[in-house]
């Protein structure tokens, strides 16, 4: 089984981009951004907690996503692996993922990490806010905070997979179509 990291910024294009890759690679896209809004839309306890969180900019606590990956993990069958989009967010839950994979003795195959600059984050989460109409999308102090929060939080993990060996940093700036192209020539690799 491969166990790709999709990693990126917030608004890098990592949801974009991951139709393509679980079509040409067969695998199981995880978005835990889309089961956290699946979990408040359908108004369960579980996404009630998240609501406040998320609108404001913050991570969910790190059991809640490392239990939504763990149980998707063992009802998943018939892919090649699995895309992790915006898991894991925290070196704990780097740590965790590590700790799951262990247990099957497989491995992180590789962190496909998007990089775009600060200004366009801005710049591409104002645009979806008009498309998509996501809450924590709208306000520029809720953005500003997610974009603290990855600093603070998510970018250490750069240098956790580099570490393993397992980074492969894309250029996020360009096209759907560019930015695609230089994903699947890495990905080809593995
Ligand atoms: P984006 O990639 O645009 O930042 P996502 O859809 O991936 O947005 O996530 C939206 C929000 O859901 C995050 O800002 C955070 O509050 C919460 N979230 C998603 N994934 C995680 C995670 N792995 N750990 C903690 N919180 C998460």
């Amino acid at each position: 089984m491969k166990y790709y990291v999709l990693f990126g910024p917030p608004g890098a294009g990592k949801g974009t981009q991951a139709g393509s890759m679980v079509e040409r690679y067969h695998l199981c896209h995880l978005s835990t951004g889309e089961l956290l809004r699946s979990e408040i839309a359908a108004g369960t306890e579980l996404g009630k907690q998240a609501k406040a969180l998320i609108e404001a900019g913050n991570l969910v606590p790190d059991e809640v996503v490392e239990g939504m990956i763990e149980a998707k993990f063992k009802s998943t069958g018939g892919v090649n692996g699995f895309l992790l989009d915006g898991f894991p967010r925290t070196i704990a839950q780097a740590q965790a993922l590590d700790r799951m994979l262990e247990n099957t003795a497989e491995k992180v195959t590789a962190c496909i990490s998007i990089m775009i600059p600060d200004s366009l984050i801005q710049e591409r989460i104002a645009h979806r806010a008009t498309i998509e109409g996501r809450a924590d999308d709208a306000r520029p102090e809720v953005v500003e905070n997610r974009i603290k929060t990855y600093h603070a939080k998510t970018e250490p993990l750069i240098e956790y997979y580099k570490n393993a060996g397992r980074y492969q940093e894309i250029d996020g700036v360009g096209t759907i179509d560019e930015v695609r192209e230089r994903i699947f020539s890495v990905m080809d690799r593995f």
